[in-house]
């Protein structure tokens, strides 16, 4: 499995205007406009920063997957994602060692990319993403 780097850091908002407020109008990021993904019910939007994006991610219902999350745990950092060149062959080395994945195969995430996540049980309690674009 080759990591290699931080493709982004997914943040969970409560209101996508006002993260674009801080990370855009207010830190200079910019901004790369925003995608919804319906299976995850979520709008993600991208603020990219040198090589990788701060990925802010807004609840489009009640019962997603981030109000959820917002629900437990508050907004904030939600999951770190760090792009691999061949996403099966790094899922497939991660099941050999035992790790416990939460997707055994990769789905569609925004942008196009092919994404993963490994469990936080397995992590330390950090939800990681792979992904492959
Ligand atoms: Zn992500």
């Amino acid at each position: 499995m080759k990591i290699l780097k931080i493709d982004h850091l997914g943040i969970a908002v409560k209101d996508m205007e006002a993260g674009k407020a801080f990370w855009h109008d207010i830190l200079g990021l910019g901004f790369a406009g925003t995608e919804t993904v319906a299976e995850q019910k979520v709008t993600t939007g991208f603020f990219p920063v040198g090589e990788s994006e701060v990925e802010l991610l807004e609840s489009t219902a009640p019962d997603g997957p981030v109000a959820k999350y917002i629900e437990k745990r508050g907004e904030g950092i939600q999951h770190v994602a760090f792009r691999v060149d061949d996403i099966e062959a790094a899922l497939q080395e991660l099941k050999e060692k035992g790790v416990r994945l939460i997707d055994e195969t990769p789905r569609k995430g925004a942008g196009g990319a092919r994404i993963a996540f490994l469990h936080p049980k397995a992590t330390g309690g950090v939800l990681v993403e792979l992904c492959e674009r």
